[in-house]
């Protein structure tokens, strides 16, 4: 008996803190999701310390007047929603009426608010509040010190001051693109990190945030039908990246994530990009808030539209339209850039740039058992549909050779022989500039691009979040250069390490596909029989690179059963 008690205010609104303020960027959200609901058209934010320190967010909104900004501090405390009508209806970014609390129960939190009529300046600590007078400036400015202070849990929880700055920025940089109508700056240590208008272009508001490549390659388009409409810019081909953090969808200006319509969106671009590469896209949906429920958790990025498999529809449709109506033939992405001469070339030995026949990679000694009667010669006989090679082995068995598989296994050794002996680096093709969002160029740092150049990649500073290649690895060559360059970029920021083997293993399959002969291509008999004899040099000669066959055998006990010579 009496063994439940009723948790106080301030236990209680650390727990609902546990949900709603994960990590500092959750706190960033919160408070410029206030801004933009107060209508303010300015909004500052500056981060310090990766927001463990001070995160600040200043706007020109509306501005509370002192009742209501003691009010704002306490649980369930909201002017967006009255009735439960209205819960089934929001048209705000908030509603919940437990961020500023949540906030203030795992940091040190004041605010100085205004109407214009007189100002107030809150200050609250634990359970304390002080008040006092402020400046009467119109909007709210809501300084967050000292983050989970007092939390040691969720402090030891969050990740390196790069990730979680990373995240800060990645948050405002789709409140920012949610909302080209406000003017958002981003400062970081007192460094400027990017600053849109505000004056309502979306594209302008990607060209500040997202930079100068991203905003010339987006192509336009929109929809509508009677429950929404969308509409949005779509990444040209060519500044696919190697990962879905450039998807971004904004449904009603709030960024959330909806796993169906990103399916969709992949889907749309499926005959523009490998299946390795991911579009940049911005698509923004206005829907009837009464389609939507983002009462769904408590960081509202997941939400239930009522609509979404039409509309996943629609976009599988559109996006190919728009597509295939634009020139997509790949261009030299800035026209200014000095034609890179490929200088390096010279100290690479010509065989490793030609395609040739002759190659030494070390033979193995083959452990030829009874069971392994394909490593004896083979005998080429003769080729069928101009693919396959129908050859004998000296125990009477029938070898047919799937001719590009063998090629690809040849190419594919004598290629990772030549990567393993050299550290040849070479120009890229044509010029390479990689740009990346601001969040992403927050992670790579001088360490990185030196463990970067360990790998024989070197990327030198080209302008705001932009890099020139100036240098790859010579067995990337002919391999897709900007795929092989972002994979690199991509495994490093985000993961921190680089597995250079499994990448240069791709890039390696991938140019030994290119590089091989195809199937319906006639060979003579002594091409065919070169071919296998160089099959049976490798080291694995009866699977190609990607893990297809070779070979298929038919031994001479196989031949006799499928005649039923054997009595089975
Ligand atoms: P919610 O946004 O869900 O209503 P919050 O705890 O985030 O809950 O904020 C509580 C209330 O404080 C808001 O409903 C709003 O009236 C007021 N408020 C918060 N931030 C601002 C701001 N920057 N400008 C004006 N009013 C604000
Ligand atoms: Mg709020």
């Amino acid at each position: 008996m009496g063994k439940i008690i009723l948790l106080d205010n301030a236990l209680s609104n650390m727990i609902a803190a546990g949900e709603v303020v994960e990590r500092p960027s959750s706190v960033v959200k919160e408070l410029v999701e206030n801004s933009l609901d107060a209508k303010a058209t300015t909004i500052q934010v500056a981060i310090h310390d990766a927001g463990r320190t001070k995160i600040v967010v200043n706007d020109n909104g509306e501005g509370m007047d002192r009742d209501d900004a003691v009010l704002a501090l306490k649980r369930h405390a909201t002017s967006k929603i009255k009735t439960e009508f209205d819960l089934f209806r929001i048209k705000t970014l908030g509603f919940r009426g437990e961020a500023l609390p949540s906030i203030a129960s795992v940091s040190k939190l004041s605010m100085e608010t205004s109407t214009g009529q007189g100002g107030t300046k809150i200050e609250a600590h634990e359970d304390n509040i002080s008040i006092s007078d402020a400046p009467a400036r119109t909007g709210t400015t809501i300084t967050v010190e000292e983050l989970f202070y007092n939390t040691p849990a969720r402090l030891k929880y969050l990740k390196s001051d790069q990730t979680e700055t990373s995240n800060c920025i990645e948050t405002l940089s789709r409140l920012a693109i949610g909302h080209p109508h406000v003017s958002f700056t981003c400062s970081i240590d007192e460094k400027l990190v990017f600053k849109t208008s505000g004056r309502g272009d979306q594209l302008e508001t990607i060209m500040h945030v997202f930079g100068t490549i991203a905003a010339k390659n987006m192509v336009p388009f929109s929809y509508s039908c009677p429950d929404f409409t969308i509409s949005g810019y779509l990444g040209k081909p060519d500044i696919a990246k190697s990962n879905r953090y450039y998807m971004i969808t904004l449904l009603n200006g709030r960024s959330v994530y909806m796993p169906k319509i990103q399916a969709a969106i992949i889907e749309g671009y499926r005959d523009f990009l490998p299946s390795v590469r991911f579009p940049f896209t911005i698509i923004n949906l206005k829907v009837d808030p009464s389609l939507v429920d983002v009462n769904v958790h408590p960081s509202k990025r997941e939400i239930r539209f009522s609509k979404e498999d039409l509309l996943k529809q629609i976009l599988i449709e559109i996006i190919p339209n728009h597509l295939k109506q634009t020139t997509l033939v790949a261009q030299p992405l800035v026209s200014n850039i000095k034609k890179i001469l490929p200088e390096h070339l010279e100290s690479v030995p010509l065989s490793f740039l030609e395609p040739d026949t002759e190659y030494s990679v070390t033979v193995p000694q083959p452990s030829v058992g009874s069971d392994a009667p394909i490593r004896s010669k083979l005998h080429a006989m003769t080729q069928i549909h101009s693919t396959y090679i129908v050859a004998t082995s000296h125990t009477g068995a029938l070898i047919l050779i799937d001719q590009h598989a063998a090629a690809e296994r040849i190419n594919y050794e004598k290629f990772q022989a030549m990567a393993k002996t050299s550290a040849y680096k070479v120009t890229p093709l044509v010029p390479l500039l990689i740009e990346l969002k601001p969040s992403e160029a927050r992670l790579l740092d001088e360490t990185k691009i030196t463990a970067l150049q360990e790998t024989g990649l070197t990327l030198v500073p080209f302008g705001i979040n932009t890099y020139q290649v100036t240098q790859i690895p010579i067995w990337a060559r002919e391999y897709d250069e900007r795929q092989y360059v972002e994979g690199l970029i991509d495994q490093i920021i985000h993961l921190d390490k680089i597995d250079i083997l499994a990448i240069r293993d791709e890039a390696i399959a991938s140019k030994s596909c290119k590089r091989s002969l195809k199937a319906n291509q006639s060979l003579s008999i002594s091409e065919m029989q070169k071919l296998i004899d160089d099959l049976l040099k490798t080291d694995n000669p009866f699977s190609c690179p990607h893990g297809r066959p070779t070979m298929i055998e038919f031994s001479q006990y196989e031949l006799e059963k499928m005649f039923k010579r054997t009595g089975f």
